[in-house]
């Protein structure tokens, strides 16, 4: 009888692998299954927690013309990461490991987009302050890297070595730069940040609908998302200042590592985004357990693909594709025009949802 079963793919083993994580690549969706040591029970028993596990099917790939798109990944590296991610738990990886696995795994799932070679990775690390590491294509991670585990392996040793101040935790100094990347890429040059010059940025007109006023208006959006996340609290003197909430519609995406009741998580939701079209829900996300590896998983794929603002839109994304092509009606000219079939999705997997989800 096997002693040991994976939580995503049910592979039994006998004994645990070294880093406690499943071995079975690639039928196992990497960085998502790690082994669960079976009591007592045959490991074919259901196990209620098991639920919580249920792969989401991919989602159509996204594609980009021949424009360039961003994601700025503005990760934090302080020395807290190496903490253990879930410790009431028996997931048995640190944070630095859950977000490195889910950063490559997300970044990945993208690689047979087409033009992956105009979706733009911008990999910044932070602590008391940031460093752009480079700004890649899809198609340059994935020639320079290999497969998704070397990726991995990569953001985390750049996280734990080239990590700015790792005592530290200046959310200021990264959205700053967060900022100047941006407004460099709306101006169509990148070169100053060792990136591509002279391009196009991509923009889709959208509806925005107004938060709960039945307004709409259609408003132009960058085709381009940035990701922070963090698991502590911005400790520096001064206060936040978010130079994304001063445009004309944010498209910045936070996520925070740790327990609902975590000092900085008010911080970290306030920063994000209103979605344009689930308004007044925000873009931020709430990773607090291992049922939230699929979120965070596919939070790192929807910035990487600039393609959704906040956990509704996450949802869809994560949908089979035919409700997905359901909740959204792609019309001729580009826009989008979104529908209300979000509110009957009935998913397995944990509703990613803001802080008021009575603990998951
Ligand atoms: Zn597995
Ligand atoms: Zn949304």
């Amino acid at each position: 009888m096997a002693k040991f079963v994976c939580t995503q793919c049910n592979k039994e083993y006998d004994q645990p692998t070294p880093d406690g994580f499943c071995t079975n690549q690639p039928d196992c969706e990497y960085g998502s299954g790690w082994l669960k040591e079976v009591k007592g029970a045959p490991a074919s028993a259901t196990d209620a927690t098991d639920e919580a596990t249920a792969s989401a099917p991919e989602p159509e790939p996204i594609g980009f013309e021949n424009e360039i798109g961003l994601c700025i990944l503005m990760m934090d590296g302080s020395l807290s990461m190496g903490d253990l991610a879930f410790p009431t738990t028996d997931y048995p990886g640190d944070k630095f490991q859950l977000v490195s696995m889910n950063a490559a795994g997300g970044v990945w799932s993208l690689k047979n987009i087409t033009q992956a070679d105009n979706a733009l990775i911008a990999l910044c690390v932070f602590g008391g302050a940031p460093k752009l590491e480079w700004i890649k294509s899809v198609k340059e991670i994935v020639d320079d890297y290999g497969d998704e585990a070397a990726f991995g392996e990569y953001i985390r040793l750049i996280l734990e070595t080239k990590t700015p101040e790792p005592r530290t935790t200046n959310l200021n100094e990264a959205l700053k730069l967060a900022h100047e990347i941006y407004q460099a890429y709306l101006k169509g040059g990148l070169s100053e940040h060792g990136g591509i010059k002279d391009f196009k940025p991509l923009v889709h007109k959208t509806v925005r609908v107004g938060g709960g006023q039945g307004e709409e208006d259609f408003i132009s959006i960058p085709n381009a998302r940035i990701l922070i996340y963090t698991d502590g609290e911005h400790n520096v003197t001064q206060a936040v200042h978010n130079p994304f909430a001063e445009e004309e519609q944010s498209v910045l995406l936070s996520a925070f590592i740790g327990e609902e009741d975590g000092k900085g998580v008010k911080q970290m939701q306030k920063m994000a985004n209103i979605c344009p079209k689930h308004a007044p829900a925000q873009g931020f996300f709430l990773i607090h357990s291992p049922e939230r590896i699929q979120t965070l998983k596919g939070l790192f794929r929807m910035a990487s693909g600039a393609s959704g603002f906040c956990p509704s839109c996450l949802l869809m994304e994560q949908a089979p594709a035919e409700e997905a092509a359901k909740a959204e009606t792609l019309e001729p000219d580009g826009t989008t025009v979104p529908e209300t079939v979000e509110e009957q999705e009935t998913i397995d997997d944990p509703q990613p949802q803001m802080n008021t989800d009575g603990h998951g």
